[in-house]
């Protein structure tokens, strides 16, 4: 059995010099799974962007506790149930929510009462879409595009990170409600990847038109852009600021580009403060938002997607890692824009 833990606190990028495979202890199963603590076998291990927030020092500000170095990464997983003391969960089961990054881990509440138990033989969707478009990107998509951007038929919709676990659900949901839907990705692969397999109407690579972002943008909405769904922030959100519409909607789910700035960097370059203005002018209304917050509605979500993958109308490309050896790479390269699709590691079949 082995595990990953986090080393030490990131300043600028995560290498693999910040995270370390080790052996793990044998697990007790009796002791393990006492006062509603689950034992599992963990299957698969979702990488995600948020991840590397924790990772900093935790006087920096972020919305969910800092990873304690020594001890082991967690994240959103899908799991086996070997051991319960919680009713509802026997052994056998499949679930997912917040685990460890190794082969077994101790699920303590209040994580352990947290656990979805998966209904496989309803869904028919492959076990790693819980860490995915049925589980916290997903998610994300649906609460930020359908509640946060207000979105109408018709309306011009932008979405960076467009080919990532979120984009490309924003994208997919967009173009379903009537809209015309722009993705920006940073390669000519995941561009392609948009227009031909995701649906978009139009794509662009920003890596290739970094000179003229705000040129990119105009030649793709003429006559101004209406929602824009923000993964990313730096010069692309000083971009899109120049070419909303009056009246236009933005949703701030992530800032992807900020995140392995060092501090000295953020403030030098003030990338987000630029354009600003723009908010006052065009009365733009952009809003932050976490999933969290939005539980209550996840059953409407489930209940709106589900139908949808099973007609094909809601695809979902993932990337597929094996091993808990590849887990740290994956991770990282997440920041690199190495995946393509939904970056996921399978450990075990259940
Ligand atoms: P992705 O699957 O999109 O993976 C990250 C992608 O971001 C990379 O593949 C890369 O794609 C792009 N990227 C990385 N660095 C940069 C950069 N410097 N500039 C521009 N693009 C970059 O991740 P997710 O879909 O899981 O997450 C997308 C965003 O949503 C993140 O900002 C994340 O923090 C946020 N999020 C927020 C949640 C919330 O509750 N508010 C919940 C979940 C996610 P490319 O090749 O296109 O550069």
């Amino acid at each position: 059995s082995r595990r990953v833990i986090f080393k030490d606190y990131v300043e600028g990028y995560p290498t693999e010099e910040h995270m370390e495979l080790l052996p793990a202890a044998a697990v007790d199963e009796a002791a393990a799974a006492e006062d509603g603590s689950v034992l599992v076998k963990n299957l698969c291990l979702s990488c995600d962007p948020y991840m590397r927030p924790k990772m900093a020092r935790p006087q920096e500000q972020w919305y969910t506790e800092a990873y304690v170095p020594g001890t082991t990464i967690t994240g959103f997983g899908v799991a086996q149930v070997v051991r319960s003391s919680l009713p509802g969960l026997a052994a056998g089961d499949l679930v997912s929510g917040v685990t460890g990054w190794e082969d077994y881990s101790v699920i303590k509440p209040p994580f352990a009462g947290q656990l979805t138990k998966i209904r496989r033989e309803e869904d028919g969707v492959p076990l790693s879409y819980y860490t995915g478009v049925l589980g916290m990107p997903g998610f994300t998509a649906y609460v930020g595009f359908h509640h946060i951007c207000s979105p109408k038929a018709g309306e011009k919709v932008f979405v960076s990170a467009a080919s990532g676990a979120v984009g490309q659900l924003v994208g997919q949901f967009a173009r379903l409600m009537g809209c015309h839907v722009v993705g920006s990705a940073g390669s000519d692969d995941k561009v392609r990847l948009l227009k031909d397999k995701l649906g978009f109407h139009d794509a662009f690579n920003y890596k290739e038109e970094a000179a003229d972002l705000s040129g990119a943008l105009k030649k793709r909405f003429p006559d101004g852009i209406d929602v824009y769904f923000e993964n990313v922030g730096g010069k692309m959100l000083e971009a899109v600021l120049a070419n909303m519409k009056v009246h236009g909607r933005i949703a701030v789910c992530g800032l992807i580009s900020q995140y392995n700035l060092a501090a000295g960097q953020k403030n030098a370059e003030e990338l987000n403060a630029r354009n600003l203005v723009y908010l006052v002018s065009k009365r733009i209304r952009m809003q932050g938002f976490v999933e969290p917050d939005h539980k209550h509605l996840y059953p409407e979500y489930r209940a709106w997607v589900l139908p949808h993958i099973k007609d094909g109308k809601v695809v979902y490309v993932e990337d597929v890692v094996e091993g808990l050896e590849a887990a740290p790479g994956a991770l990282i390269g997440l920041f690199h824009g190495r995946n393509v699709g939904k970056q996921v590691v399978k450990l075990a079949n259940p």
